[in-house]
């Protein structure tokens, strides 16, 4: 492998590389633990890799909240979320997701923003996100902002909304208080229990208000179809249930809705029709837990 490296250290000379590289072979690279895989799958000689490893620009690498919402920088690890007990007492779901990707030595430097970019049907961290209905922000190099749902950011396997000439700043995840109870987790399905891909994931995130109605339902597929699927139909049955009264009639009629976003393949790791059968239960379960 030979390949040209970058390290910025500011924003403006992060956007003057991204400017001056328009014609060029070039990657960012945060944590480095797909893209030096992929690197090594397809090497090639012209490539320049802008590593955004030392950049000093806390809306990149910080962790901030007010009362609308958490604002979480592209460089945020898997660790730093797990190591933010406010995260995790409100986003149960994130926690959980940073918690079940690979190992703690990967978990130290795989970051939120390489999660979401590299933009696999299997990404955990980036399946709870969303559930939360997060959304990107989005810098170009003339330094103008956009924000896109996260839900939309994905067009396909490996493929995202992004341009050229822009990068993810950061994700922000709407924080509409807490009025009753959170429930919220991640559960993934592999073929073994560590160091291991999702075979089939499940994001939920579900807030009730004082006498137990949901009053807001994220639910997020992973692993089951070409991109993450927010989970529309299967949300809005929940919507205004008590959460309690939810019996085995309810969460049969939840999870049929939820399957209806999945289409799966069969490929080494599983069949289609075990993907479907095991989505099927995972999301029946999520009451009983
Ligand atoms: C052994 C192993 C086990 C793994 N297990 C899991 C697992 O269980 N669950 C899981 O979800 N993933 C897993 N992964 C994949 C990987 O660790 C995660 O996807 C990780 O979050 C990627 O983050 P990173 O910072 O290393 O990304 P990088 O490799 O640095 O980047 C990934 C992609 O995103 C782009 N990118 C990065 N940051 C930005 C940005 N700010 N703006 C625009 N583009 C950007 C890069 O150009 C590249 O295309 C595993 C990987 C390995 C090697």
């Amino acid at each position: 492998m030979n390949f040209n490296v970058i390290s910025p250290k500011s924003t403006p000379e992060l956007l003057d590389l991204i400017s001056q590289h328009q014609d060029n072979n070039f990657r960012f690279c945060a944590g480095g633990t797909d893209l030096l895989l992929e690197i090594k799958k397809q090497p090639s000689d012209d490539l320049t890799v802008i590593n955004l490893a030392q950049l000093d620009d806390r809306l990149f690498t910080s962790i901030a909240k007010d009362d609308k919402y958490f604002r979480l920088g592209a460089l945020v690890s898997a660790n730093q979320i797990i190591n933010d007990n406010e995260l995790r007492r409100m986003y149960p779901v994130l926690y959980e997701s940073a918690d079940k990707l690979a190992s703690r030595q990967i978990r130290q430097v795989a970051t939120i923003g390489g999660n979401i970019c590299t933009a696999s049907p299997a990404g955990d961290i980036a399946c709870a996100l969303v559930a939360l209905e997060a959304q990107c922000e989005i810098l170009a190099v003339d330094r103008s902002v956009r924000i896109v749902p996260l839900s939309q950011f994905f067009l396909g396997v490996r493929k995202t909304n992004l341009k050229k000439n822009e990068i993810l700043r950061s994700i922000i995840i709407p924080n509409i208080g807490q009025q009753g109870k959170i429930h919220s987790g991640f559960i993934k399905v592999g073929t073994r229990r560590s160091m291991e891909i999702a075979v089939v994931s499940l994001a939920f995130h579900l807030q009730t208000n004082k006498t137990d109605e949901i009053i807001q339902a994220g639910i997020a597929i992973g692993s089951i179809a070409p991109v993450i699927k927010f989970c529309q139909s299967a949300c809005d049955y929940l919507k205004d249930r008590k959460l309690a009264e939810i019996g085995p009639a309810e969460s049969e009629a939840f999870a049929s809705k939820a399957l209806k976003y999945a289409s799966p393949i069969s490929d080494i790791r599983a069949s289609a029709w075990y993907r479907s059968e095991v989505l099927f239960n995972i999301s029946k379960s999520i009451f009983e837990q």
